[in-house]
């Protein structure tokens, strides 16, 4: 099961679940029980580069 991350948008608060394959549904905030929650990366495995958030690791290491 992948782990996604949210983060709600009225309180800021991040956090994390672990989602189902099968189900997509955005859950509410843990905190504030708001609705406003945006889904964030999911890290999967190990594969999360630091350093670079908005790119692929391989095509932003210039020199
Ligand atoms: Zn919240």
């Amino acid at each position: 099961m992948p782990i996604y991350e949210y983060q709600c948008k009225d309180c800021g608060n991040e956090f994390e679940k672990l989602v189902p394959m099968s189900c997509d549904k955005i859950p509410e905030c843990p905190k504030c029980q708001g609705s406003q929650v945006k889904k964030k990366i999911s890290k999967t495995a190990s594969s999360l580069s630091s350093g670079c958030s908005s790119c692929s690791s391989t095509s932003c290491s210039s020199t």
